[in-house]
């Protein structure tokens, strides 16, 4: 539902994975957010380098597969990250 609570969990969690994405400057992102509010549990990381993180790090296929559905919100907007892409 728009403007929901639950709206504004979903927009903080895509935030932060592609603030994730734009701080490590494209080598991992931290997605997988899952838990009630922004208390987020059984995160995953995909790196470039698919080392340390365990089997669930899908690397640059796992970090496209984000980019593919996400679509830059006001969050995003106000961190200035929107230009922090993956083609
Ligand atoms: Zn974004």
């Amino acid at each position: 539902m728009k403007g929901s609570a639950e709206e504004l969990d979903h927009e903080v969690a895509a935030a932060f994975t592609h603030f994730s994405f734009a701080n490590s400057k494209g080598t991992g992102i931290v997605c997988d957010l899952q838990g009630v509010g922004t208390t987020w549990t059984d995160v995953q990381i995909n790196s470039l380098a698919q080392e340390g993180y365990g089997q669930s790090d899908m690397g640059r296929q796992g970090m496209k597969a984000f980019f593919a559905s996400h679509a830059c919100n006001s969050l995003c907007r106000a961190l200035k990250i929107s230009g922090a892409w993956m083609v």
